[in-house]
């Protein structure tokens, strides 16, 4: 029977940009989707890849609050730019939908209901913290206050970054809103609990767990230590529902009472698969139901197995619905070594990249070349990154084409002639491998046969020499076969490439005079006399100097200060300790200093007498800043988000005097001003230093 298969990515979150670091995934599942449709429809009948914006939850809510619009506008935004992003990159979901949608509510209402018969929801009363304040009840990632272990100041309501301790939030002390500062206090709450400990999900989840195919063997494991031993009892009880006020999904006769939004997260893939059926006529029970045929395929991050790997396939179980087929988690991206950083100029959204004039499909290339079916974190090398497009995507690849095509042109009308040849051989019986590889997300391994083989024919053009042959009188016969051979194995090459490269394939495609290319189009060489258009270039090599302009576009953060958290979805994240671990991967780490070092800083008070906006700057000011020298410092400031220009002129506040000048696209930035923001990002917003009254500009501080 033909295969019928449905992918997801995960849900990005409605209130932060794409960058690479969650292109990693989009990438990888696009490469393996477009694989599947290039496949022959007795083998591959169908695969649809949905995905949609995870739009709900407290961090929305709060920030659609401090930027003044409704949550509904705030995530209309974010669908905006997010799919602007996605086709930037040639990411081709059959539907990119929004959990904040009719299909989504109407299966989390269905889940939720048969979960209930089935006796797995209890409503059971609870101590929270409370904002008295901000007038919300507290989610651990909101309450901060001292480590109960070690004493460690702003520590999250969880456990402590500082020693690494576990304890719930009711343990801290000193607790604090991170909203308001306002102490929190403790109030009775009745919440509503899948029954994740109880007998029927533990033993569905020990047998479905170790299922074949289901997960990676890391994750597997992993999934054993979080069950525990045979008799053994690890699983909490898993509280689905939140507090008004909260945007998200009210649950049925529960008034005030919302899912939370890892409940309907992955109801969301089946919501966008829901619209997508209603679009095309696609018959949706026949993937959902419970003794389906069907695949159903979800690519993650690592840091969201939990929900994922537990959660998920316990409560479809448990609705009478089919249950996924594989669970494929990948590792976080690096940069050069090490976490995105905004300071360095390393977290770099899809927008900036674009903006900046590179390739997609270098970007798509590269990460191909780096991706294996493992967890293993991938590192995007940037100076490897140059190195390897260049030497691969144009000294090899494209270089076959451009070697040989205007041969052809010039000199046979355009026409080729017999196109098959003995030396091709490996080139076609590499299909069945490379197609392996694909299958098994084992992109490196696809990309580095692809290679090899883009060498075999580079031997044949070196060997035959087509610039020579065309220079000698009597050697035509020899020159059109060479160069139609040749022609031929970069059409294979190009078929091989074509799920990594998919605007190059089309390209090739069309200066081929070809239908689009499938799987099974290996089999039949170009015949003689076939016409092909006037080659035109490909793909360019990478210049540096691009990636240096990159990095320079996204250095426009205010200080390390500024950082945001880097791992995708970890805004969302609120409750298990796994998650943290995504959820504030940029910290600043906590290493001493002596006193000399910090006197090496030359902080002094300045007064702002002039601000301005920079044209072409999206977060940035300018001031003129006046310490007590002749003439005031021009600094470019990324403060624009929070400060209206006008109404800073004549204030005064903190700068860094002796940081070296630095040269932005805007002009020469001669300081720092010092303002503070929550690194974790659970309170948006940035605050300008200022001294008390009375300081005068000039004045050091220390
Ligand atoms: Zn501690």
């Amino acid at each position: 029977m033909p295969r019928k298969i449905l992918v997801t990515s995960a849900l990005p979150y409605a209130n932060g940009a794409i960058h690479l670091g969650h292109l990693v995934e989009y990438i990888q599942t696009d490469i393996w989707v477009r694989f599947q449709k290039m496949q022959p429809k007795d083998k591959v009948a169908d695969c649809w890849y949905v995905c949609a914006d995870d739009t709900h939850g407290t961090p929305i809510m709060l920030r659609a609050e401090q930027d003044g619009v409704t949550p509904e506008a705030l995530i209309e935004r974010a669908h905006g730019e997010h799919a602007r992003d996605f086709a930037g990159f040639h990411v081709a979901f059959d539907n990119f939908h929004t959990t904040h949608s009719p299909e989504t509510q109407e299966y989390c209402n269905l889940i939720h209901a048969r979960l209930k018969e089935n006796g797995l929801i209890e409503k059971r009363g609870i101590e929270q913290y409370y904002d008295p304040v901000k007038q919300l009840f507290l989610p651990d990632r909101f309450i901060k206050g001292e480590c109960p272990k070690c004493g460690a100041k702003d520590q999250y309501g969880d456990n402590c970054e500082s020693c690494g301790a576990a304890y719930t939030p009711n343990e801290l002390k000193n607790p604090y809103s991170a909203i308001s500062g306002a102490r929190p206090e403790l109030r009775h709450s009745d919440h509503y609990f899948f029954k994740l400990s109880g007998d029927r999900c533990q033993r569905f989840l020990r047998r479905w767990t170790r299922l074949p195919g289901r997960l990676q063997p890391e994750a597997a494991n992993k999934m054993q230590e979080w069950l525990g031993a045979e008799g053994e009892n690890k699983l909490t009880d898993w509280d689905i529902s939140r507090d008004a006020p909260y945007f998200g999904f009210e649950i049925p006769d529960a008034p005030g009472k919302y899912f939370y939004v890892w409940v309907d997260a992955p109801i969301g893939y089946m919501g966008s698969f829901k619209n997508l059926c209603g679009k095309r006529g696609i018959d949706f029970d026949e993937y959902f139901r419970s003794d389906t045929q069907t695949e159903m395929y979800h690519f993650i991050g690592k840091d969201i197995l939990y929900f994922h790997a537990l959660f998920w396939p316990a409560m479809l179980e448990h609705a009478g619905l089919r249950t996924p087929s594989g669970i494929f988690a990948h590792g976080f991206l690096t940069v050069d070594g090490v976490k995105m950083s905004k300071s360095r100029g390393t977290f770099i959204t899809a927008e900036s990249y674009l903006k900046t004039g590179l390739d997609p499909e270098w970007l798509r290339y590269y990460y191909a070349a780096k991706l294996n079916s493992s967890m293993e974190d991938i590192d995007l090398n940037l100076e490897d990154f140059v190195a390897r497009v260049n030497a691969d995507l144009v000294g090899k690849y494209v270089n076959i084409a451009s070697r040989c095509a205007g041969f052809i042109g010039k000199k046979f009308g355009g026409r080729l002639a017999a196109s098959e040849a003995e030396w091709q051989k490996p080139l076609r019986e590499a299909s069945a491998r490379i197609a392996e590889a694909y299958e098994q997300r084992e992109f490196g391994r696809a990309l580095r046969e692809i290679m090899a083989l883009a060498d075999t024919a580079n031997v044949f053009v070196n060997d035959r020499k087509p610039w020579e042959l065309a220079k000698r009188a009597g050697q035509e016969a020899e020159l059109h076969a060479a160069c139609s051979q040749a022609i031929e194995a970069f059409r294979l090459l190009t078929l091989y490439l074509k799920p990594v490269l998919p605007k190059v394939a089309e390209a090739v495609e069309s200066f081929l005079g070809i239908a689009p290319l499938s799987w099974d189009d290996t089999a039949a060489a170009l015949p003689a006399g076939h016409a092909i258009d006037a080659y035109s270039h490909l793909m360019t090599r990478i210049d540096p100097r691009l990636i240096a302009t990159l990095i320079e576009a996204n250095k426009e953060s205010l200080s390390p200060a500024a950082e945001e958290p880097a791992a995708k979805n970890g805004e969302k994240h609120e409750e298990k300790q796994e998650e943290r671990t995504a959820a504030a991967p940029v910290r600043a780490e906590a290493a001493l200093i002596d006193i000399g070092e910090f006197m090496k800083v030359e902080l002094k008070v300045a007064r702002i007498v002039d601000a301005g906006l920079v044209e072409g700057a999206e977060k940035l000011l300018r001031l003129s800043l006046d310490i007590g020298e002749e003439k005031p410092r021009q600094v470019f400031a990324g403060i624009k988000s929070a400060y209206d220009p006008a109404r800073l002129i004549g204030r005064l506040t903190v700068m860094v005097a002796n940081l070296a000048p630095r040269k932005m696209r805007f002009g020469v930035s001669e300081g720092m001003i010092l303002a503070a923001s929550d690194a974790t990002g659970a309170t948006p917003g940035i605050f300008l230093l200022a001294p008390d009254a009375g300081a005068l500009p000039g004045m050091r501080v220390k």
